[in-house]
């Protein structure tokens, strides 16, 4: 039993930035799908920190990679090569089909780096114009915190205060293509894009939206910037969300899952015509590409390269959508789901996600409330069978009982 003043918790209330509202949890310990609490109370991961932690809590095989690694060598900044940094790019870059990557630490920087690539690659290749350039965005994007990307972001709560922010964005409607054909003139090197909008709700753009845009950026000569940060490496049931579509674009943005919830990783990945313009001294990282990152990120690949564990989030996401489709109305308004990722719109009578998130979290299920009546369901890609049942048993019951 810990002392009252000494709780965890209290001292983060008192001195850690109350820049989240956190559930009233606080967690110790995992274990695969588990979390454990500091009293040993035990909880269903049903978030996996935003699919960062697509593996699971603890995978034996990233930590026993991430422990030899520790053994040797942490960090040399890319003032020097290190031996763990080629062998992870070559991997990457073989498992999406691409030539190079640009390795980085979080996701916003991964978006960021994207941009300065398409900007340069739109003055040097595409001849815009200096300081010219535009590249389109859609509304309800999630790419990160940075003031440059919260700068286009449609949600005021994220830029409130925050300004004045970068020039040279165009925002149109999500799943709209007429727009982003009104959008697009000889200015535009880029369109940024989410094939799924996770933040948002994991909403997912009408049929046929990523191809059409794969197609119009061929055509206008534009770079096509895929941020898979938390729809890549599995999430869906494929490797990316795009493939869903056979969609492949210019530029693949990746973090989370990149650095299997040990290490922050994430990458932009591309062919050469494209990477090329990032020259000596034009970018970086001290912390990008570092051996420990690399290492884990090395057996992520190893972990997902047979596709066997994509394939799974795939087979369980009927389990997923038959529970929720279930609930429509009965306390459920509408339910999206691709692979082991829902979001779960709520009827009024139900209350807000929040109460409904608290209310999961009573009885052991750990999930997120965003955008009011919106909950978001994303367990691990290694759930077993019965520990998904038991979560979407638990998700039934919160619907049933919040009701009445
Ligand atoms: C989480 C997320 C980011 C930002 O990643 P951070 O590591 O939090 O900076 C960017 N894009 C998408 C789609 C995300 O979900």
């Amino acid at each position: 039993m810990t002392s009252l003043v000494t709780r965890p918790v209290d001292l983060e209330w008192r001195h850690a930035a109350h820049n989240y509202k956190p559930l009233p949890v606080t967690l110790a310990r995992g274990e695969g799908s588990w979390l454990f609490d500091v009293d040993g109370h035990r909880y269903l991961d049903m978030l996996c920190a935003y699919s960062a932690m697509n593996f699971g809590h603890r995978h034996p095989a990233l930590i026993a990679a991430a422990h030899e690694q520790l053994d040797k060598l942490t960090l040399t900044s890319r003032a020097f090569s290190n031996d763990a940094l080629g062998p992870y790019c070559a991997a990457l870059t073989e498992l999406c089909g691409k030539e190079a990557a640009v390795l980085m630490n979080t996701g916003a920087e991964a978006v960021e780096t994207a941009l300065k690539i398409a900007r340069r690659w739109g003055y040097e290749r595409k001849g815009i114009a200096a300081n010219a350039a535009t590249i389109i965005v859609f509304d309800g994007n999630f790419h990160g915190r940075t003031t440059t990307i919260v700068g286009f972001s449609s949600d005021e709560e994220s830029r409130e205060g925050f300004g004045p922010f970068t020039p040279g964005f165009r925002r149109v409607p999500y799943g709209d293509l007429a727009a982003v054909q009104r959008a697009m003139d000889d200015t535009v090197a880029a369109v940024l894009v989410e094939p799924i909008q996770g933040e948002a709700g994991v909403l997912i753009p009408p049929a046929g939206f990523m191809r059409g845009l794969r197609d119009m950026c061929a055509a206008y000569n534009v770079l096509l910037l895929a941020d898979e940060v938390q729809s890549g490496f599995g999430r869906t049931g494929a490797l990316f969300a795009c493939d869903h579509d056979d969609v492949v674009p210019d530029v693949y943005i990746l973090g989370k899952a990149l650095g299997g919830g040990i290490m922050p990783l994430s990458a932009c990945v591309a062919n050469w015509d494209v990477m090329d313009v990032l020259t000596p001294g034009s970018h970086g990282s001290t912390f990008g590409g570092n051996p420990l990152a690399c290492a884990v990120g090395t057996a992520v690949i190893d972990l997902v390269r047979d596709g066997v564990l994509f394939a799974r989030a795939a087979a369980l996401e009927p389990m997923l959508r038959d529970a929720l489709v279930a609930l429509q109305g009965y306390g459920v308004d509408a339910v999206r789901t691709r692979g082991l990722w829902a979001g779960v719109d709520l009827s009024a009578e139900v209350g807000t996600a929040r109460a409904m998130a608290e209310d999961l979290l009573t009885r052991g299920l750990l999930s997120k409330d965003t955008h009011g009546q919106t909950l978001r369901l994303s367990p691990p890609l290694t759930i077993s069978d019965d520990d998904l049942r038991w979560g979407l048993d638990r998700v039934v019951e919160s619907v049933h009982a919040l009701q009445t």
